[in-house]
């Protein structure tokens, strides 16, 4: 059976800290799923449709990647897209409290889910979406930090 992991987050935007998780997780699983959660809760800056055109421009060499986007709970998504492994990325001790709980959490909702954690590349470490969505905001370019040009 195909091992499907799924990289689940708000990618707004997809940085090249999360290209990282996913290159790595394309080495050891058959199949990466990114998958963009939509929270109505939350007004996104970059639109998914957009995201979704840039991820799978930066993937395109890639075939076990896929890019697609779910509304409601990350587990439920996970179960209906058979992956059985969820991928998550942690920075520092911080990203590791959230992902603690949330992994048991995950797994309590879907016993069958492995929450994989991945130590972040030092290099890439400092890169948060939120950091590059408020510089390109002020009008920084933000090339550096992104697997992909941004549409103009
Ligand atoms: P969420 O809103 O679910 O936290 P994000 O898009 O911010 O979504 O992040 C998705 C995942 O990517 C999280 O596991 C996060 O820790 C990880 N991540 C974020 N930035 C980096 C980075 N620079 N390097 C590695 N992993 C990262």
């Amino acid at each position: 059976m195909k091992r499907i992991a799924l990289f689940p987050g708000s990618f707004d935007p997809f940085t090249k800290g999360h290209e990282d998780i996913v290159i790595r997780g394309s080495l050891l699983f058959d199949e990466v799923i990114i998958g963009i959660g939509q929270n109505s809760q939350k007004q996104r800056f970059f639109p998914i449709e957009v995201m979704i055109n840039c991820i799978n421009e930066a993937f395109k060499d890639y075939p076990n990647v896929k890019v697609d986007s779910f509304v409601g709970l990350t587990a439920t998504f996970a179960e209906k897209i058979n992956a059985k492994y969820l991928l998550r990325g942690l920075r520092n001790t911080t990203d590791f409290e959230y992902e603690n709980s949330i992994a048991q959490i995950n797994k309590n909702i879907y016993p069958n889910l492995e929450t994989v954690l991945f130590i972040t590349s030092p290099e890439l470490a400092y890169i948060s979406s939120t950091i590059v969505r408020d510089i390109h905001k002020w009008g920084q370019n933000v090339d550096k930090y992104l697997p992909y040009k941004l549409p103009t």
